[in-house]
């Protein structure tokens, strides 16, 4: 038997049923296991030790390996519970339209058939979701950290003319651009990649608001000018990984506008709040952007991974990416139709059918709820952060714009904060109670908590604020015992 076709067809779609119902049961009851729990020794070894099988092995038993070994050790972030990072949660429905892509195992890299057609539609959505004129172009993606890559090697292959940047590569062009200091890495990254050198992107200071400060952007540009670089883009962020706060997205528009400079927004999670009516005039100037990255696995909870990097003016993104090759070549009837394909818009030449599951999250809950998903992550963090202030053992470090609240513990009876902070976060994630993140604000340890979870309610912020000062507790009772210990030392 030379092809892997089951030999029981019958005895294979029992199993898919199990398989199917017992996931089903698994997200739906998700919030009663531990939000994360570690791997034990026993289980990674056998990850680590497996050898290349050579002889095939029956479905069920890697199924049972699956539920025994992966599924119980997973990130956790389908939890309600989950807050840190920025982690979407997933839907059964996502999976459903992941199930269904993949049994369709289609390749969106091009030609002509129908699942081109529905990332075609996503895309149209997209852009009209974000204010793009309906004829920008775009892709889905990994994630933002890829979108912001293609944006930005968009960029550098259109803003500077003279110079085929494509064949010759940057040469001894001083190509520069800037970000404000909260950037995310991926952006800097994506400098690092497009051999443009790191420290060709600008960080530029933050206010008091955490938004990049138009006025010291303004200064590094013209330092820049004098010193005989050339500025070519401007990366404005919507919703800061570090604290939610969104750079003053109008005003860099027409700082980009003057200076002639390309204007990027990386709104990985955050865009997603101009479904929010609520939320959406924080954004203004979004729909300026020449291009935008953002996330349908964040707050838009399709299931992992899917990115988008939409850009506004059509024939800029094939500028810089489109290839005539051969055996890629365009027909106008048969498969081979259907030109521009998705290979022209970005590196990735055989693409998955993300597009499936976009399309039904957009279409199967509709961007008005998709919104009121936001707005109740958005009202969930200002309820934490009006809980903090208001606490005398908390600390709220940075305002709230959005869903991100950073804030610490702090107490006369311990001198190292950053130490008891640490501590207590990694207390928690252990205890599989909830699981926030931690970050420094203003040179100080934060926990932080994003929530992005469709599923979170008041009840859980109120079960992380108790867990919270119950290790609290603990940790301070530890700290009195040793203090005492100390002094009976002494005398
Ligand atoms: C998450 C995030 C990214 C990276 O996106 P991925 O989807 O993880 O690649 C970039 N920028 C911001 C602001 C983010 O929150």
């Amino acid at each position: 038997m030379a092809g892997l076709d089951p030999e029981d067809w019958e005895e294979l779609k029992t199993q898919g049923h199990q398989m199917l119902d017992e996931m089903l049961e698994n997200i739906r009851h998700v919030s009663q296991g531990p939000v994360w729990q570690p791997m034990p020794a026993s289980v990674r070894d056998v990850f680590k030790t497996a050898p290349l099988p050579d002889a095939g092995q029956e479905l069920g038993d890697l199924y049972q390996q699956f539920t025994t070994m992966v599924q119980p050790y997973a990130v956790g972030n389908r939890h309600p519970r989950f807050m840190g990072w920025v982690h979407g949660g997933g839907t059964a429905q996502g999976m459903l339209a992941d199930m269904l892509a993949a049994g369709l195992n289609a390749n969106l890299g091009g030609r002509d058939h129908a699942p081109v057609e529905v990332e075609r539609m996503v895309v149209r959505w997209a852009a009209e979701m974000f204010g793009f004129p309906p004829d920008a172009t775009g892709v889905l993606v990994t994630g933002s950290s890829m979108a912001n890559f293609i944006a930005i090697l968009t960029a550098t292959r259109n803003v500077v003319d003279g110079q085929d940047m494509r064949l010759h590569g940057i040469g001894g062009r001083r190509l520069v651009g800037y970000a404000g200091e909260s950037a995310h890495g991926c952006v800097a990254r994506a400098f690092d990649m497009a051999g443009l050198g790191e420290h060709a992107l600008r960080r530029v200071p933050l206010n008091a608001a955490y938004q990049m400060d138009t006025l010291a952007l303004e200064r590094l540009i013209a330092q820049d000018r004098a010193d005989g670089f050339e500025p070519f883009l401007v990366v404005g962020t919507a919703g800061t990984v570090d604290t939610g706060s969104i750079d003053p997205l109008n005003a860099l528009a027409d700082l980009a506008e003057r200076e002639g400079l390309w204007f990027h927004v990386d709104g990985a999670f955050g865009a997603l709040a101009r479904l929010a009516p609520d939320l959406a005039p924080l954004l203004a100037g979004l729909e300026r952007a020449n291009s935008l990255a953002f996330d349908f696995h964040k707050w838009a909870q399709v299931p992992y991974d899917a990115g988008c990097v939409l850009v506004r003016e059509p024939g800029r993104q094939a500028a810089a990416f489109a290839q005539s090759l051969a055996y890629l070549s365009r027909e106008d009837r048969g498969l081979a139709a259907g030109a521009p394909w998705f290979c022209d818009l970005g590196p990735d030449l055989s693409r998955g059918f993300r597009a499936l599951k976009v399309w039904f999250a957009l279409a199967g809950f509709g961007t008005d709820r998709l919104g009121q998903v936001v707005t109740h992550s958005c009202a969930l963090a200002r309820g934490l952060a009006e809980q903090v202030q208001t606490s005398a053992h908390l600390q709220l470090l940075a305002p709230v714009t959005l869903n991100v609240v950073c804030f610490r513990v702090v107490t006369p009876e311990v001198e190292d904060m950053d130490w008891l902070n640490g501590e207590l976060v990694k207390d928690l994630q252990v205890s599989g109670i909830v699981a926030p993140s931690t970050t420094r604000i203003g040179g100080v340890l934060a926990i932080r908590v994003a929530l992005v979870n469709h599923r979170t309610t008041e009840a859980d912020v109120t079960i992380l604020l108790d867990a919270l000062h119950s290790f609290m507790e603990v940790r301070l009772a530890q700290v009195r015992m040793l203090k005492l210990v100390e002094e009976q030392a002494q005398a």
